[in-house]
């Protein structure tokens, strides 16, 4: 059995192919952070009409890596949400071509259902058939930040998520705030790798609720600091972006840990794009007394080979999609 994997929720066009068993078999990705570099952000109507100019090509790529062609294909899994619609609809009315014309079922993904299944990609670091379940996931992006008990496969419950700002938005807008593009987290990371992480106290997090997140005080209180110490930011910048991380992951390795204990479950799992940072990995890995669980190399960002996975575990569960599906800018997994 093969899976055809689209996903197209922001601004990278991505098409997999993976087996029953969950190996993957071509993973294709095209991004288009360089048709935003003018514009200081992703432009929703640039990006769907990008993807309407990739896709075949992606997809084709996806097939022809994997050795395959369309006609081999069992099952195709699309994200439906959420993003940007105009994005979305670029990838599910694909699928849905895609089902109708070779008649193979379709399945549409939650993206957030996605990144939790970055975890099982190629069954690393864990496996499809013997999962650690109960897990809590911190669901990290540049979107999203929240947690989610998941019970069993496909059982899903948010516990808790941010009031504003993602994560991953605060490290962007920072790295902004000193004149880099998108995406800021791998360049906050390198700037900040040798730094001081304690070389100032950035503030942490004081909204009661303890499994809730906000990160729009931190990303102010960033900017506000690079304004009014422009000296500093010549001579420190190595420790003030080593402080900002250090505030950052704090924050969310604090909550996470938390929640983790009371609700008792066995591991950890830290998926989406801000969980390939290095500083957020080390502190997980040192103060949880449970396993913490982070996707492959090139697997935290957003891609269509977790997408295919998810799809794969929805079809076995006996569930499908159909020409209905559309795309749904607001999804959210159950509360
Ligand atoms: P996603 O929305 O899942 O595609 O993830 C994109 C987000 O991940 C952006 O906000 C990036 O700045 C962030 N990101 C990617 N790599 C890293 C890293 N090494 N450290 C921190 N953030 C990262
Ligand atoms: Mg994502």
């Amino acid at each position: 059995m093969k899976i055809l994997g689209i996903e197209t929720s922001c601004d990278d066009t991505a098409s997999a192919v993976i087996d029953e068993n969950g190996n993957v078999l071509s993973n294709v990705l095209s991004s288009q952070t360089q048709f935003y570099k003018d514009f200081g952000g992703i432009v929703p109507e640039i990006a769907s009409r990008k993807h309407a100019e990739l896709i075949g090509y992606v997809i084709q790529e996806a097939l022809n890596i994997a050795n395959t062609d369309i006609t081999n294909i069992n099952l195709v899994s699309v994200t439906y949400g959420p993003g940007l619609v105009g994005s979305l609809i670029v990838g599910v009315e694909a699928a849905k071509a895609i089902s109708f014309a070779k008649n193979i079922p379709l399945i549409g993904v939650n993206h957030l259902e996605g990144h939790i299944y970055s975890l099982f990609i190629n069954n690393k670091p864990l496996k499809i058939d013997s999962p650690p379940f109960p897990m809590l996931f911190l669901i990290v992006s540049g979107g999203h930040t929240e947690l989610v008990f998941v019970k069993n496969h496909l059982q899903y419950k948010v516990i808790g998520e941010t009031r504003d700002d993602a994560a991953g938005e605060a490290l962007d807008k920072f790295a902004r705030a000193l004149g880099y593009d998108y995406p800021g987290g791998p360049i906050i990371q390198k700037l900040g790798e040798k730094g001081n992480p304690y070389f100032y106290k950035f503030p942490r997090l004081s909204i009661k609720s303890p499994y809730e997140f906000s990160f729009s005080g931190l990303k102010t209180a960033g900017v506000y600091y690079l304004q009014k110490h422009q000296d500093e930011v010549k001579t420190h910048l190595g420790d003030i972006c080593a402080s900002y991380e250090e505030a950052l992951t704090d924050i969310l390795v604090k909550r996470t840990l938390k929640a983790a204990k009371d609700l008792n479950v066995k591991a950890i799992g830290v998926v989406g794009g801000v969980s390939a940072n290095k500083r957020l990995r080390e502190k997980f890995n040192k103060q949880s007394k449970i396993p913490v669980y982070f996707p492959e190399k090139g697997f935290s960002t957003d891609n269509a080979a977790m997408i295919a996975i998810a799809g794969l575990l929805h079809y076995k569960n006996g569930e499908q999609s159909n020409l209905l599906l559309d795309a749904s800018s607001t999804l959210s997994l159950p509360k």
